[in-house]
């Protein structure tokens, strides 16, 4: 927009220029009309003005159009301004609030790594290889529960002597579908 409104006043400049020069050029011809000593050639100067005037009323109209596109192109330009700020505002907003989200989304990553460090202290070694071996492995939850003989992660039957094994809860079991972690219900509906 900027670029059209710096085209049209190049416009307007050659146009004034050339209104000038028009301008100056019917002015010698006036002063050639009190030198005139014959009607014909009082007649034919008359016409040369004539046809000068002419061209300057098309000039000036065409400078008129030039400048009121111009008002009109310098609105649209404020317009999209307008816009711009308008968006820019929305996005440093927007920007705003998703780094309040992040800031409070790192405190709870602090405060559950801190959880996950406490519980990891307590555990067993062993289980805990199986368990980090697992989570590398797997997207998601890696402990499932046992619900009627199904594996809480695949949802396939389980072999019945597993099933037996993982209810004594005495060693870990992994599901042999989906080798997630299988736990017995904590409370068995039972
Ligand atoms: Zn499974």
């Amino acid at each position: 927009m900027q670029a059209e409104i710096d085209r049209n006043e190049r416009q307007q400049h050659d146009l004034e220029m050339e209104l000038q020069s028009t301008q100056d050029a019917l002015d010698k011809v006036q002063r050639k009309l009190r030198e005139v000593k014959t009607n014909k050639e009082y007649s034919a100067v008359l016409a040369e003005i004539d046809v000068g005037k002419q061209q300057m009323t098309c000039m000036e109209d065409q400078l008129l159009q030039l400048m009121e596109q111009a008002e009109q192109k310098l609105r649209t330009k404020r317009l999209q301004e307008q816009r711009v700020r308008a968006t820019r505002d929305v996005l440093e907003e927007q920007g705003h609030a998703v780094d309040q989200a992040s800031e409070l989304l790192n405190q709870k990553i602090l405060v559950e790594r801190e959880k996950r460090h406490q519980t990891v202290v307590g555990l067993n070694a062993d289980l805990l290889a199986v368990y980090e071996k697992l989570t590398a492995q797997n997207a998601g939850s890696v402990v499932v529960h046992l619900n009627d003989g199904v594996c809480g992660g695949c949802h396939l039957k389980v072999q019945p002597q597993l099933v037996s094994e993982i209810r004594l809860q005495e060693s870990l079991h992994t599901c042999p579908y989906c080798r997630l972690i299988l736990l017995w219900p904590d409370e068995c509906p039972e």
